[in-house]
């Protein structure tokens, strides 16, 4: 079932990030990003365990002793979701779903706090490449934190939708927006080329670097002062003295962060080593020259991820800036030129924009609910198997509502099979090969049996996300299962697309159901070989016939008819009845006299 959203509550939007996270809601119609008790409007990611683990701090309290407790603090939880974690490091039996869950738990209480009301229902953003098992990982860490999560949306796609531009207005009918999103947050990089028809969007490329952002560019300062240090005051090196190198770290993020909007600092630390006091000014073209090379890598990657989208610059209606390090004024103004001179999307914070547009779009979910409109989503177009002959064999029709799950049994079409492939395709026409191919994969290991006795179930199974599952079993007890998962249902298909197969599959009616009788006139004619094949081989059928020239004419007309059949492939329907009726007339009175028919 889908979660159902209770009417009293307010549905919040969280930017599950990997260095800081952030909680917003809309309340009267706008988008307000939560300040949690820190009177921070972000919070960081982070979570600690006390020595003797009677304590937990999660956020500014974590990350604030994390450079004192490094061994129990832990902040990359986003970077393991989904995947296996048996770091024996963190001592503990915690799974990255549930770090993650205690970071969701700390923005549902920064935002109930606020509300002064109870908050369930949420909308949680996950990077564009998650694969189904971290975004499920993902709702997972929810549940845990008891969150009703409604939906998991992208990234980029939240971060569009802050900007108002699922409603973008298109310069033509019939070009579809395309924007780019540049994610440079704390930790890591991501570019996402989207494209956007009406509400829908997809994604048509993402680019990235999981280890590159604002930590680098403090990395190079930091090494900056511990080159100028060593220089200047002592021979003794800085980078043995964790402590001071901590608070040398801190000091070079503010600078950075004050950099953006100062042309030059004054970096100040007393007493940072060895009776070193640390004064020193740094300018934003130093800043810049440090990190030169990092800009431009970003722009590399921005580059190579318009070449995957097959797009070219000027094809980018807008450009998105998410994350704190798009701050950086001499980044934007080396994007912009990219972009020949086109301005990024303003207004929203970067490092805000992510939960601003999921809050946006978990009250239009709640919108639906408050009035009374069920907010289901359809199947677009129709999803189904292909049998051996090409047929579209629909499991789930269009327009069924979903989450749903529905089967279908297939029997083998040949003697002692042993594998059955699966190939899931979509769409309104009869026969696969005008169909959407969505995946396929094989079920080996079944039962060897005459054809048509080994029986295999596919169930095509849909959530609320729009992942579709798609499994093969034998219908056996105890037989092992194989699974296929497409992350969406809908193929990332576009409104416009999915109209103009409903047409086609309309005009191409009368052409579908020639070629859908032609199929049908060759599994008739195959299965009367085959039935016939197996009444003569076995039992008395041949004995009808009373001499041995009689018998090996018989044999021989079962050769040539299968034969026939492999010459034969794409006869018409005229021609497979034709040939049926001419064996008929041979083989039906020995099978008549034989009983077999
Ligand atoms: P995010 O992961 O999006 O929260 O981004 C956090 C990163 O943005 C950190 O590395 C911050 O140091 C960096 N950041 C935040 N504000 C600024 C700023 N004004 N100028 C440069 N970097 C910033």
């Amino acid at each position: 079932m889908a979660p159902e959203v209770d009417v009293r509550e307010e549905v919040i939007g969280i930017d599950l990030g990997t260095t800081n996270s952030c909680v917003a809601v809309v309340r009267n119609g706008t988008a307000e990003i939560i300040a949690n008790d820190q009177g921070h409007r972000t919070t960081p990611s982070f979570v600690a365990f006390s020595a003797a683990d009677s304590e937990r701090l999660i956020g500014e309290a974590a990350k604030k002793q994390a450079a004192l407790n490094p061994r129990r603090t832990i902040f990359d939880a986003k970077r393991l979701i989904g995947k296996k974690f048996n770091d024996p490091e963190v001592q503990r039996d915690l799974s990255p779903e549930q770090i993650s869950a205690m970071i969701l738990g700390k923005m549902k209480e920064t935002a109930e706090s606020y509300l002064g009301q109870p908050v369930s229902g949420a909308v949680v953003t996950v990077p564009a490449y998650f694969n189904d098992r971290q975004r499920q990982a993902t709702k997972d860490a929810g549940r845990i934190a008891n969150l009703n999560v409604l939906r998991i949306i992208n990234e980029p796609t939240a971060a569009a939708i802050a900007y108002g531009l699922n409603s973008l207005h298109r310069k033509s009918k019939h070009t579809k927006s395309k924007i780019l999103v540049y994610d440079l947050g704390g930790g890591t990089f991501d570019v996402s080329v989207l494209e956007v028809d009406g509400q829908d969007f997809r994604v048509l490329a993402t680019g990235g670097d999981a280890h590159l952002g604002g930590g680098d560019f403090d990395q190079r300062l930091m090494e900056y002062f511990i080159r100028l240090i060593k220089r200047k005051f002592c021979k003794e090196d800085i980078s043995e003295d964790k402590k001071a190198l901590g608070r040398l770290r801190k000091e070079c993020e503010t600078a950075k962060r004050d950099l953006s909007n100062q042309s030059q600092v004054r970096v100040e630390i007393e007493s940072l080593f060895q009776g070193v006091d640390l004064s020193e000014t740094l300018t934003r073209a130093k800043f810049n020259e440090l990190n030169l090379d990092l800009f431009k890598k970003t722009l590399e990657v921005v580059e190579a991820t318009l070449k995957d989208a097959k797009l070219g610059k000027s094809e980018i209606e807008e450009v998105v800036l998410v994350g704190g390090s798009t701050r950086i004024p001499k980044l934007r103004e080396m994007l912009k030129e990219m972009f020949d001179g086109k301005e990024p999307c303003k207004g929203v914070n970067p490092d805000e924009a992510v939960a601003y547009g999921a809050a946006v779009f978990g009250s239009k979910l709640s919108d639906h609910v408050h009035a009374g409109v069920t907010l289901v989503d359809v199947t677009p177009l129709s999803l189904g198997i292909e049998d051996a002959y090409g047929l579209m064999k629909v499991i789930i029709p269009r327009n069924t509502p979903v989450p749903t799950k529905m089967s279908m049994e297939f029997s083998t079409n040949e003697d002692q099979q042993t594998s059955m492939s699966t190939k899931v395709f979509q769409g309104e026409r009869p026969l696969t090969k005008d169909c959407i191919h969505l995946g396929k994969f094989v079920l080996s290991d079944i039962t060897p049996a005459p054809r048509g006795v080994t029986i295999v179930e596919d169930t095509l199974e849909i959530d609320e996300d729009g992942i579709l599952k798609v499994t093969s079993r034998e219908k056996i007890p105890g037989a092992k299962s194989k699974s296929l998962t497409i992350t969406s249902y809908k193929g990332n298909l576009t409104q416009n697309q999915i109209k103009r197969m409903i047409k086609e599959a309309k005009e191409m009616a009368e052409q579908d159901k020639i070629a859908r009788a032609c199929v049908d006139a060759r599994i008739e004619l195959e299965s009367y070989i085959y039935d016939a094949k197996n009444a003569f081989l076995t039992g008395d059928g041949l004995e009808q016939v009373g001499d041995k020239r009689g018998k090996v004419e018989i044999i021989c007309s079962m050769r040539a008819a299968s034969g026939w059949l492999d010459a034969n492939q794409g006869a018409t329907r005229e021609v497979y009845e034709k040939k049926l009726n001419e064996l008929r007339g041979v083989w039906d009175p020995i099978l008549i006299t034989a009983k077999k028919i």
